[in-house]
């Protein structure tokens, strides 16, 4: 299980739970994970061949990259080593928020360079959950907005004056969120895709209060699919040469 997400937890534990050997891979990228069942190693592979070669050592038979929609490098690292190492692929890749009742409402965005340009023609203060990483690119077309940027680990992130980081790990209740939204004044919201429930209250705040949304579309992940920890389940414990 490439995993990081609730979904990945779901599948391990259920494969836990049929006796299958099971080990999750997390990045470590937050500082009290919660852990599936099963063994967790913690950490980057080293790239393509350090991934490669974790899969010959280990001797995995299967592979389903259940990471969260965003993490674009680790999915193509999996896809590359994979292929390589002829060992079956499957991306969990939860529904998108492209249905929901507001989404029409929305301006898409292909991009973090596109989404700081509209967050820059918006008014009002703009509120960003785009991660850390992608933090620097909304700096220079925002220098001198007020910015709430809310990430998930703070900890060496240096931003501008004007701008107030927030460090909270969901899940989020609509009222946290609307509250968030009066105290700053928010008047825009740059987000991705992500999709799932953990996050989604913000986007019913922002309906609430009135707030312009900008929706950061998904990258594009090669390979077979499936939607729901239940249809991963059966991929690996199937009949299609399942473990
Ligand atoms: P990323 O940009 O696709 O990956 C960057 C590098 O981090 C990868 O090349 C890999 O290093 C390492 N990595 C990522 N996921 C890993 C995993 N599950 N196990 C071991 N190494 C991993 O990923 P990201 O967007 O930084 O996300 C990192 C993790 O946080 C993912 O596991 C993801 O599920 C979780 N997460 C991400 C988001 C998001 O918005 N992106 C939100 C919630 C949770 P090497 O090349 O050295 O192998």
């Amino acid at each position: 299980m490439l995993g990081g997400t609730a979904d990945a937890r779901a599948v391990a534990d259920g494969l836990a739970a049929r006796g299958v050997d099971v080990v999750t891979s997390l990045a470590g990228r937050t500082r009290t994970p919660l852990l599936p069942a099963g063994e967790v190693r913690v950490g980057g592979f080293g790239g393509v061949p350090g991934l490669l070669a974790y899969l010959r050592g280990e001797r995995i038979d299967k592979v389903v990259n259940a990471t969260h929609p965003f993490a674009e490098r680790m999915s193509r690292n999996a896809y590359e080593a994979c292929a390589e190492a002829d060992v079956p692929l499957l991306r969990l890749d939860r529904p998108g928020w492209s249905g929901h009742p507001d989404a029409s409402r929305w301006t898409w965005v292909a991009s973090h360079t596109e989404a700081a340009e509209a967050a820059r023609r918006g008014d009002g203060a703009v509120w960003l959950t785009v991660g850390r990483q992608h933090a620097g690119t909304y700096v220079a077309p925002l220098a001198g907005r007020t910015v709430v940027c809310r990430v998930a680990l703070a900890a060496g992130l240096e931003l501008p004056d004007t701008w107030r980081l927030v460090e909270a790990v969901g899940p989020f209740s609509p009222d946290d969120e609307a509250r968030l939204i009066a105290d700053h004044r928010i008047g825009v919201l740059v987000t991705k895709d992500s999709g799932g429930v953990m996050t989604a209250a913000k986007l019913t705040a922002a309906a609430e209060s009135g707030v312009a949304v900008v929706m950061i579309r998904r990258p594009e992940c090669p390979g077979e699919r499936c939607a729901t920890p239940d249809e991963a389940l059966a991929w690996v414990t199937g009949p299609g040469g399942g473990c």
